[in-house]
């Protein structure tokens, strides 16, 4: 993929159009491979009827934004389906104008919901339904949206604050970004594209007054680099001094990376958090953070684990954290030997004793689509470290190459699609079994890390 880096305001329009129409050309499968009665048919091409439809398949969202106007058009392809209409969450636009590709399309906002008459097939490519759709946006101080500090977040679900959207981690799309208005003397930070299905809420950009180095480039081809802030250098240098070596084993051990040739983390000076956002393929990390190397690969991990594999539902978000967190420890102790990898288990061990002190939650709840993350406490740190001990002591179980094969088997297979820690338990018991273990060794790890509450024994340490 092209750099990200933008130095001017730009405006690309032709371009953009491109990237959307090959995208749509290469996009997901339709929802519904055929239409009843033939559908299609002229009556279609006006636009369907007007009502609440979450299930419609969002391939593409291409964004070209104007920072100073704070406006923004959204080209948007949907899957083509048996039924008409689709709605977007747009809680905190104002929706200015829709139209399809006959002109413009009735719609009604419902309670910071869009609703727009969606013809069932469009006359792109894989009949693709092609919206456009114009609105405003504005800044906020908190970390839903377009953010103050010129950095934008939309994780868990705050994007319909920034473009028409459906937040449900499951849905992947791609995407394509162009950035007009850039302040003078700043620079934009974004992926001109995405060229593989992702959540909605990895994608993000970051303005400001930017440093670049160039950490390294991993065997597979992929540079890696930092962006950082006046004042960080020091600090965004030595976290980030292995991200390189971090990357390439992720690369070499887990599969292939999906979102280009081109990753970075970058410094992004949040309020009143820490840690870092999954924004690949430039995942941003709080400007106090840069300095810790375990944030840039827990981020990094990310690519493959939580956006390269997406969540079925929040409930799932231990695969997300858990193989990332597991992940990252095991790409520092691969490049920094025996003293590093003590050193972040014992981390892990003091944040899991902290966090069961302070929160004492089960790790993954047993339903799906019925709680929400910030509100039911999905959102703590256990998820994250009893998701990395469950894993440790799994490894200890079936041994490294075991789990490194199932991980990695399991990225492969359910790259760029949505699944669940179930699935992942399944892929665990399956390589057990193969190494001559049993499938009750991994579901009895899981009972006691995943679906209990309080301090396990805990697995042995490095
Ligand atoms: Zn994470």
């Amino acid at each position: 993929m092209k750099t990200c880096m933008t130095h001017a305001p730009i405006a690309r329009l032709a371009s953009l159009a491109l990237l959307a129409s090959l995208a749509a050309a290469c996009g997901g499968e339709p929802d519904q491979p055929s239409l009843p009665g033939g559908g299609g048919g002229k009556a279609d091409e006006l636009g369907g009827e007007l009502g609440e439809r979450w299930d419609r398949d969002l391939l593409f969202t291409g964004l070209r934004v104007d920072l100073a106007q704070k406006s923004a058009t959204a080209e948007i392809r949907l899957a083509p389906s048996s039924a008409p209409g689709a709605s977007f969450d747009v809680k905190g636009l104002e929706v200015l104008a829709v139209r399809g590709e006959a002109g413009e399309l009735p719609y009604r906002i419902v309670a910071g919901r869009l609703d727009v008459a969606a013809p069932r097939r469009g006359g792109e490519a894989e009949g693709a339904v092609a919206l456009s759709i114009d609105y405003r946006f504005r800044e906020r101080e908190e970390l839903e949206g377009q953010t103050t500090s010129g950095v934008t977040f939309t994780w868990p679900y705050f994007c319909g604050n920034l473009f028409p959207c459906k937040s449900d981690p499951a849905d992947g799309l791609r995407f394509a970004l162009e950035l007009e208005g850039v302040p003078a003397k700043q620079q934009a930070v974004f992926p001109r594209t995405i060229p593989a299905d992702a959540p909605s809420y990895m994608a993000a950009w970051a303005v400001g007054e930017y440093s670049y180095k160039k950490l390294g480039v991993t065997k597979a081809g992929t540079e890696v680099g930092v962006y950082w802030l006046p004042g960080e250098e020091a600090d965004s240098l030595r976290g980030t001094a292995a991200l390189a070596a971090h990357f390439d084993w992720l690369e070499q051990t887990v599969g292939p990376y999906l979102f280009g040739d081109k990753v970075a983390s970058v410094s992004a000076r949040w309020k009143n958090a820490y840690g870092g956002m999954e924004h690949h393929p430039f995942w941003h990390v709080d400007a106090g953070s840069m300095d810790d190397a375990y944030i840039h690969a827990h981020e990094a991990a990310h690519g493959w684990y939580g956006d390269g594999i997406r969540l079925r539902c929040w409930e799932d978000f231990v695969l997300s954290e858990g193989p990332t967190s597991y992940l990252a420890a095991r790409a520092i102790s691969a490049a920094g030997g025996a003293a590093a990898e003590k050193q972040i288990w014992n981390r892990f061990r003091a944040r899991l004793q902290s966090a069961v002190a302070s929160t004492d939650v089960v790790a993954w709840p047993d339903s799906c689509g019925k709680l929400d993350i910030l509100k039911d406490n999905i959102y703590t740190s256990i998820p994250y470290m009893k998701g990395a001990f469950f894993l440790r002591a799994v490894e200890l179980a079936i041994g490294r190459t075991a789990i490194d094969r199932a991980l990695s088997r399991f990225y492969i297979a359910n790259a760029g699609k949505a699944a669940g820690m179930a699935d992942l338990i399944a892929t665990l018991s399956a390589e057990a079994v193969a190494v001559g273990q049993s499938a009750a060794t991994i579901e009895s790890l899981a009972q006691t890390w995943l679906r209990s509450k309080g301090m396990p024994e805990l697995p042995a340490m490095p």
